[in-house]
């Protein structure tokens, strides 16, 4: 068996890798690197393409393989997720007036060739899908060839959230030939997520006591739906005051349709719920000429690029008694967010707004930090162990971690292994 690394090593983005046995070829995901367009140069002579999860980075680069037919697995969510994310991207580029070859006929096709399977086989290769945390409908895949089995992680968490369970551990192979394993946060420990969540709710408690708006930007997928409920129980709890809330996404309201139908993929609480993701308090809205102020507001885009939350980040960032509320760790160089948080301005046509608006990071992430890498690695024993979907520091300090339980390597891009 041979694993190629084709993309999304030493760095986060770009996601691909190559598993050869007997002939047969299996790329596992298929992404492109944020802010990049769909590439065509990625190698395409596969027999199936799984995709671990939505997150363009994962799926992106599929649309280079549209007119191939090609066989993609993966969860019915992801599929559906993706589908949308692909048809926004394609709206972007042709609204933004950039050469973009591919339309809408494009993503049917990846629809229609699209598996919604558990598993797999090929000939000499088996292939399970586990779930893995993170967003709606996410997996690790396990692959058995040649009497060895390597597991490719993905993104993926081992703590629950309010809406999605983290990995169960129990379900995957023990002491794999090979684990392949993301390291986003290979050298960050964060503190527990309760109290990550206390901090959260006072930060917004605060605001609303100087009645001031919060802004909370958001993910279209999974991070919004996840926001919007986590803030909806709470108020429903008495643990917010009653506040009016709302999100504002076109993209993540039709995502939502998608969370409502499908509800297997999350925790047994939302599973008892009819509409669990049709919020008490939360409403969605249209446009911010909508939102009655004071306010939460949850929307696009995530770093503040684009959308409503730019708009009311311009508009909100001079006024000390609002708050805004980042959750993602990581930021883009260029992003709003970014400016906002560490030079305290943003550029509004040209000129420089000072913020005096509260600016907050509290990291509400889907990855696994350090230690739930470690814990990973310590149960599952694996014999070799190729770090990937890492900034080179970050894979670097879960190495040095992880050294005396595997055998490690940091592969470097277009690598090729043999198991
Ligand atoms: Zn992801």
């Amino acid at each position: 068996m041979k694993i190629h690394f084709l993309g999304g090593v030493r760095e986060v983005g770009g996601s691909c890798i190559a598993v050869e046995s007997n002939g047969e070829k299996v790329a596992l995901d298929y992404g492109i690197k944020v802010g990049e367009k769909v590439s065509n140069q990625l190698r395409k002579d596969f027999d199936v393409v799984i995709i671990s999860h939505a997150h363009l980075d994962h799926s992106g680069n599929l649309l280079s393989l549209s007119r191939l037919n090609p066989v993609i697995v993966g969860s019915e969510i992801t599929r559906d997720v993706t589908s949308e994310l692909l048809l926004d991207m394609i709206k972007i580029q042709h609204l933004n007036g950039n050469h973009f070859p591919y339309n809408k006929r494009d993503v049917d096709n990846i629809r229609k060739s699209w598996w919604v399977r558990d598993a797999i086989a090929l000939s000499g290769m088996q292939i399970r899908l586990h779930p893995a945390g993170h967003v709606a409908g996410a997996k690790m895949t396990s692959i058995k060839a040649e009497g060895k089995e390597i597991l490719y992680t993905g993104d993926f968490c081992l703590h629950d959230t309010e809406i999605l369970e983290g990995t169960k551990l129990e379900g995957l192979p023990k002491e794999p030939d090979g684990l392949v394993i993301e390291s986003t946060y290979g050298g960050t420990t964060r503190p527990p997520r309760s109290k990550l969540v206390d901090q959260f709710f006072r930060q917004i408690r605060d605001t609303i006591e100087r009645e001031g708006n919060i802004l909370i930007p958001a993910f279209a997928f999974h991070r919004t739906q996840e926001m919007a409920k986590r803030i909806d129980q709470a108020i429903h709890e008495g643990v917010l005051p009653d506040y009016h809330a709302y999100t504002i996404s076109t993209l993540a309201h039709k995502i939502t349709d998608y969370f409502n139908s499908q509800r297997h993929f999350f925790t047994e609480e939302i599973q008892k719920q009819r509409h669990p993701f049709n919020y008490r308090h939360v409403k969605p809205l249209r446009r911010t000429k909508q939102i009655k102020e004071p306010a939460i507001v949850i929307c696009t885009s995530g770093f503040g690029h684009a959308g409503a939350s730019l708009h009311l980040l311009t508009e909100w960032a001079a006024n000390e008694d609002n708050s805004v509320m980042i959750n993602s760790g990581y930021l883009p160089p260029d992003s709003p967010l970014k400016m906002a948080k560490e030079k305290g301005e943003l550029i509004k046509n040209g000129n420089k707004i000072p913020v005096q608006a509260e600016v907050e990071q509290i990291e509400l992430s889907g990855h696994a930090d350090q230690t739930e890498l470690i814990q990973l690695v310590e149960t599952l024993k694996p014999k070799r162990t190729f770090l990937v979907h890492g900034e080179p520091e970050q894979a670097q300090a879960l190495s040095e971690k992880i050294s005396d339980i595997t055998e490690v390597y940091i592969p470097e891009k277009r690598e090729t292994i043999a198991m």
